[in-house]
């Protein structure tokens, strides 16, 4: 397999097979049988990858970034009745609530900052107090920081509530379990270029049927609307307007490459892996994480950038990239950081080639840390 010209060690897009890119050398008719049914299947696996039997749940894909499946999501399930409590702790919980103020739709937040996480008591709390509130969303793994949240604590508080859950799950489904039956959200979302490793072009979401059938007439977007797109493609087997057919078919492939290499668990060991080897050698060189060892994910570590004056991080992005990795710009709101992806193409080789070549990185900038 050719090597990439570098490594992807963000959250997404991230470095992707030679066979997932080769996927994408046929041009589909987006009408056409052979189309309709990769469509079906991806669909279909998508729901079993979160022990989602079709009968209870339905995954509705949507054209765009991660963020247009989110925003769709909130706007085909709120109703202008609804109002939502966020669970906010960083960038992506905050998208949460701009997405509600062009919406319209009215929320409260719990804001714990930018890498605390929420309290499953507060949240209940707050549920108790305010009974107007139907609905709560939380960030699954908050990319921003890279903390994973503690989601199956705040579910339960949610369920007893008996309001509704939606899971912004876009960096951790396809690596961190997710099963309806033991926890069952009512919409969680996701998209193509982040765990199952395909390249960016949609987002899904998976929703409770029961839900969505109340859902007509909420969207305040033709294209927003995630209910219409769910019926059309009930109906035709179809995407409503054009589908990203490339990126479908890289996602099949992606699939079952998931599928490959044990689906889930299997993912999640190598993501493991590689953050365990990550973190270690970057401690031994003498970085700092943001987040004590319990709150790290799978998915991305925020390492904080050293006090010495001859740390840059543009000079220290650029030495990397020169060399064939590029990591991503820090998200914090306070202190100066940088972040590693663990997610995509890589395995121990890499991460270990990383690590020796930050280290030689440091000494052209003539860095010591102890
Ligand atoms: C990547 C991501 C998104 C969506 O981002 P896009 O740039 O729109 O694809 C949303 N939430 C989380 C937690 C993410 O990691």
């Amino acid at each position: 397999m050719r090597e990439p010209d570098y490594y992807l060690l963000t959250p997404g897009p991230i470095t992707t097979t030679h066979t997932v890119k080769e996927a994408m050398l046929t041009d589909w008719g987006s009408w056409d049988d052979d189309f309709n049914e990769v469509t079906r299947e991806i669909r279909s696996n998508l729901l079993k990858a979160a022990n989602a039997d079709d009968e209870n749940y339905a995954c509705v894909p949507l054209q765009g970034s991660g963020t247009f499946a989110v925003e769709a999501t909130l706007a085909t399930l709120l109703g202008t009745e609804d109002k939502l409590l966020i669970l906010m702790n960083g960038a992506y919980g905050q998208r949460i609530g701009k997405i509600c103020d062009y919406l319209n739709r009215p929320y409260v937040s719990i804001n714990t900052g930018d890498y605390l996480p929420p309290d499953p008591a507060e949240v209940r709390k707050m549920l108790e107090s305010d009974p107007t509130i139907t609905t709560v969303a939380i960030v699954h793994c908050e990319t921003s920081s890279g903390i994973l949240n503690p989601l199956e604590a705040v579910a339960k508080e949610v369920f007893e509530s008996g309001c509704k859950l939606i899971i912004d799950s876009m960096s951790a489904f396809g690596a961190l379990p997710i099963d309806a039956d033991t926890l069952p959200f009512d919409a969680l979302i996701s998209s193509a270029n982040k765990c199952f490793e395909g390249v960016p072009g949609f987002g899904f979401s998976i929703i409770k049927k029961s839900v969505l059938e109340q859902c007509s007439g909420n969207a305040h977007s033709l294209s927003m609307d995630l209910y219409d797109q769910w019926q059309y493609m009930e109906k035709t087997g179809q995407w409503r307007y054009t589908p990203p057919t490339h990126t479908v078919a890289a996602f099949s492939q992606a699939m079952k490459e998931h599928a490959d290499e044990g689906g889930v668990s299997g993912r999640l060991a190598r993501y493991t892996r590689n953050r365990d080897l990550l973190v270690s050698g970057m401690r031994e060189i003498g970085f700092n994480t943001l987040l004590d060892s319990e709150w790290l994910s799978p998915i991305i570590v925020t390492f904080l950038s050293p006090a010495h004056p001859n740390f840059d991080f543009k000079r220290f992005y650029q030495e990397l990239k020169h060399r064939g990795f590029v990591i991503y710009p820090g998200k914090l709101t306070e202190t100066e950081s940088f972040r590693i992806g663990c997610i995509g193409q890589i395995d121990t080789p890499q991460v270990a080639r990383l690590l020796s070549t930050i280290s030689e990185v440091l000494n052209v900038m003539e860095i010591e840390l102890s």
